[in-house]
């Protein structure tokens, strides 16, 4: 069994006010994919667009 799969922890931050507000892990198989999300901002208690971030 070969162990290919590559996952790597990352953050969802907001792009409007910059919180990194989720963590998640992704499968970086070739770079990192360009992923954006609406999700709900606790600060701002609204959803808006949040982006991956890797560390
Ligand atoms: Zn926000």
């Amino acid at each position: 069994m070969a162990k290919k799969s590559k996952r790597e922890n990352v953050w969802l931050e907001c792009k409007d006010c910059g919180q990194r507000n989720y963590r998640t892990n992704i499968s970086v198989v070739d770079g990192t994919p360009k992923l954006e999300l609406k999700k709900y901002c606790k600060f701002e208690r609204k959803h808006t667009t949040h982006k991956l971030k890797r560390k």
